[in-house]
């Protein structure tokens, strides 16, 4: 076989622990959401960030969740113009098909999306930069930041920036669901609820949007 580097060794290691967890057992998890199909209550919309996996943060077992991971968590805002819509075509078969009950957006601290974002990285030195654009979605949370807060000069007041933009840039996308037209019906039939929630790698910590007033509420651990 022509992976045999280490990483993907690594990878295929992983993967024998995970069969003798999940598949040597004839009443293992696998069978029974095999047999039942899947029908997990919520959707997580998670940065691709490689330390901030939805099913180890959640202890989630398989069928328990279901996953779109970009850069950033960023949601689109719903268009039918445009070509390949990843990310909206896995919200439209999660509300649609599986019917969720919840759809969480979870961002992170330390997102490099967002650091790029606000600090102008990634700048385009062509059309092609996908990065660039697709960071584009969370344009109006960087303006609402650089618009309530001093210039940074320092590299700590860039970190604080970019954790602003982290967190209004949930709530970007969350608006942005909302503009989805079956979103919008299944939340009006009450089978849909949104959430914001933010990981901050750094503490530990977990913070929750509250609709009422914009603001991150720290949910005690
Ligand atoms: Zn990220």
């Amino acid at each position: 076989m022509s992976m045999a580097n280490k990483d993907v060794l690594k990878f295929i290691a992983g993967f024998r622990k995970f069969h003798d967890r999940y598949f040597n057992d004839d009443d293992s998890v696998y069978r029974r959401v095999l047999q039942a199909g899947q029908s997990p209550k919520t959707m997580i919309i998670a940065c691709s960030d490689s330390r901030v996996d939805p099913a180890m943060l959640s202890g989630a077992s398989p069928g328990e969740i279901f996953v779109v991971r970009n850069v950033a968590n960023l949601v689109p805002p719903f268009e039918v113009q445009g070509k390949f819509h990843g990310v909206s075509s896995a919200i439209e078969f999660a509300v649609e098909n599986i019917r969720v009950e919840n759809i969480i957006v979870l961002g992170h601290r330390q997102c490099g999306g967002i650091r790029a974002l606000m600090l102008n990285q990634h700048k385009p030195t062509s059309s092609s930069s996908f990065v660039s654009r697709w960071m584009e979605i969370a344009r109006d949370a960087k303006e609402k930041v650089l618009a309530a807060n001093p210039p940074a000069t320092t590299p700590e007041e860039e970190d604080v920036l970019c954790r602003h933009c982290e967190l209004e840039s949930i709530i970007v996308s969350i608006q942005n669901l909302r503009t989805f037209p079956f979103i919008q019906a299944a939340i009006k039939e009450g089978r849909l609820t949104l959430h914001g929630v933010y990981f901050d790698l750094e503490s530990g910590e977990l913070s929750q949007l509250n609709d009422q007033t914009g603001t991150f509420e720290n949910i005690p651990v």
